[in-house]
């Protein structure tokens, strides 16, 4: 596993705490996960651009976006460069974590069980880390 260092940008934790519901708190700073099929985004199909919810950067476009059937946002493909990948041994499985790469806004994990016509990848993420702006 390779670790891209990139330079995140530093946020205030109490800044974020107003910033962000409870939630999006849990899952962007403490590396949580949403329940499944309960989530804004993981049955949403309007084209746009979905961003990270902590700092506005451009992550996922909906042209990548597919349906995984687990319940979570799913995508084959992210923006270039817009991702960092850690390796998680958490819950005692090796998973890819992917986070903001601005921010460092957990994201979700990464898995290799994805469309075989595209890329074969499956980002999988938590619409609580992402916010969705619809193309004019
Ligand atoms: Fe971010």
């Amino acid at each position: 596993m390779s670790y891209i260092a990139i330079n995140t940008i530093t946020m205030d934790k109490d800044e974020l705490k107003k910033k962000l519901t409870p939630e999006e708190y849990r899952v962007t700073q403490e590396k949580g996960t949403e329940r499944p099929f309960h989530n804004e985004y993981f049955d949403h199909h309007e084209k746009g651009m979905y961003e990270c919810k902590v700092c506005g950067t451009p992550l996922f476009s909906s042209e990548t976006k597919f349906d995984s059937g687990t319940g979570w946002p799913s995508f084959d493909e992210a923006l270039p460069g817009a991702l960092l990948y850690h390796e998680d041994s958490t819950l005692g499985m090796t998973r890819t974590e992917v986070m903001c790469a601005k921010c460092g806004a957990h994201l979700g994990h990464m898995f290799t069980d994805g469309p075989k016509e595209t890329t074969g990848k499956r980002f999988c993420t938590n619409s609580a880390s992402l916010s969705f702006k619809k193309n004019e």
